[in-house]
C-alpha cells in the first residue's frame, strides 16, 4: 500500500472523474465553504471579475481538485491545472498564467511545493494580475513586466503550516476541508452506487461510510471493492452483511483503521510505550515517510482521539489503548 488516499492508478483516477460531483449543489457537506463560495461566486458573477484568490487546505481526498473544478464550473470559466513540483522554472508558472483567458481558474495542487523562484514571480500576479520576467541571460539581460488577464488561483496544500506567510497572505478565502461524517459519506456512498450502477442498502452505504476515515476517496474506492465482492460473493446487492465481510477481507477494522494506521498506533503502543514519541523515531519505527505521517496517517488517528500531538511528541489516548484490548495506564506520561 503506498498513500492510502492518493488516486493509484490511471484507471482509479478515471474512475474517480467520472464520480466527482460537478457543481455546488452537489457536492455533499464542508458547509461553511460552500455556503461562502456560493456568496463569493454570485458575487464576483454580478460584477464580471474574477472571483478572489482561493486557498484549500487539508488531507488528502477531502474534495479538493473537486471543489477547484466546481469552482470554475459555476463561474462560467475554463480550468487550468498543475501542481507545485511540476512548475520547476519560473517560465513554467509564466507561460500558464500568459495562457488564462479573463476570470479563469488556475488550479495549482501542493501549493507549498513550490520552488522559491516560482513563488516570487506568483506574487504581482496574485496582486496585481502582472508578472516580471527575464528576458535573455547575463550582461544583457533584462527584466519585462507583462500584464495578465484577471484570474483565480485555486491552491491546494496538505498543511496551510507549510505555506510562506507572504504566499498565504495573497489568499483572500482560505478554507479548512474537514472529515466527513457517517450521515455525509453514506450520501456521498449512494450517490456513486447509483453512478456506478450498484444496487446498495442504506445499511449496506452506512457500513461502508463508516469505514472510509471520514475521506470521500476512500469511501469511493472501498465501495467499488465491496461491490466486487458483492457480484462474486453474493448477487450483487450491497447490503450491510456483505460490506461487512467485504471490508474484514481488505483489513479495514470496525473503525476503519487499515493496517498502517494499526501499525502507527501499535508502535507508539509497544515500542515506545504510549510515547510520546518524536515523528522521525516513529517514521522509522513503521517504515514509513515522516510527511506520509503527517499528511495522510495521523490527522484522522487526531481528529477521531486516538492519537495527540504534544510539544513532546504522539502520545497514544486511553482511547487507543482500547482499541488494541489493553489497560490504559493510570498516570498519563506527560
Ligand atoms: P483532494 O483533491 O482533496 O485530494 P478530490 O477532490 O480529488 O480530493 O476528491 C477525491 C474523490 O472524492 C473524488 O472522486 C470525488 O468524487 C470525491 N469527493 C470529494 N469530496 C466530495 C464531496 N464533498 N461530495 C461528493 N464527493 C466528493
Amino acid at each position: 500500500r503506498v498513500v492510502s488516499a492518493a488516486p493509484s492508478s490511471p484507471n482509479e483516477e478515471a474512475i474517480e472523474r467520472a464520480l466527482r460531483p460537478k457543481l455546488l449543489d452537489e457536492y455533499v457537506g464542508q458547509e461553511k465553504i460552500r455556503d461562502q463560495l456560493e456568496i463569493f461566486i454570485s458575487a464576483a458573477r454580478k460584477r464580471q471579475e474574477a472571483l478572489d484568490h482561493v486557498l484549500l487546505f487539508g488531507p488528502p481526498g477531502l474534495g479538493k481538485t473537486t471543489l477547484a473544478h466546481i469552482i470554475a464550473r459555476e463561474m462560467g470559466v475554463n480550468l487550468r491545472q498543475t501542481s507545485g513540483p511540476v512548475l520547476e522554472r519560473p517560465g513554467d508558472l509564466a507561460a500558464l498564467l500568459t495562457n488564462l483567458e479573463p476570470n479563469d481558474v488556475l488550479f495549482i495542487d501542493e501549493i507549498h511545493r513550490l520552488s522559491p523562484v516560482v513563488e516570487e514571480i506568483l506574487y504581482p500576479a496574485l496582486e496585481d494580475y502582472q508578472i516580471d520576467i527575464m528576458i535573455g541571460e547575463g550582461p544583457a539581460a533584462r527584466s519585462v513586466k507583462l500584464d495578465l488577464q484577471p484570474f483565480t488561483l485555486v491552491g491546494a496544500t496538505t498543511r496551510a503550516g507549510m505555506l510562506t506567510n507572504p504566499l498565504r497572505d495573497r489568499f483572500g478565502i482560505v478554507a479548512r476541508l474537514e472529515f466527513y461524517n457517517a450521515e455525509e459519506l453514506s450520501r456521498i456512498v449512494m450517490r456513486s452506487a447509483a453512478l456506478l450502477n450498484a444496487p446498495i442498502h442504506e445499511d449496506g452505504a452506512r457500513e461502508v461510510a463508516n469505514r472510509s476515515r471520514g475521506t470521500p476517496r476512500i469511501a469511493n474506492r472501498l465501495l467499488r471493492r465491496v461491490r466486487d465482492y458483492a457480484e462474486v460473493k453474493g448477487n450483487g446487492d450491497i447490503t450491510k452483511d456483505i460490506a461487512d465481510r467485504a471490508l474484514a477481507m481488505l483489513d479495514v477494522d470496525r473503525v476503519g483503521f487499515d493496517l498502517m494506521d494499526r501499525k502507527l498506533l501499535e508502535a507508539v503502543l509497544h515500542k515506545f510505550s504510549g510515547g510520546p514519541v518524536g515523528i522521525g523515531n516513529l517514521a522509522a519505527a513503521i517504515g514509513e515517510e515522516a510527511d506520509t505521517i503527517e499528511d495522510v496517517l495521523e490527522p484522522f488517528l487526531i481528529q477521531q482521539g486516538y492519537l495527540q500531538r504534544t510539544p513532546r511528541g504522539r502520545i497514544a489516548t486511553p482511547l487507543a489503548y482500547r482499541h488494541f484490548g489493553l489497560a490504559a495506564p493510570r498516570i498519563n506520561p506527560t
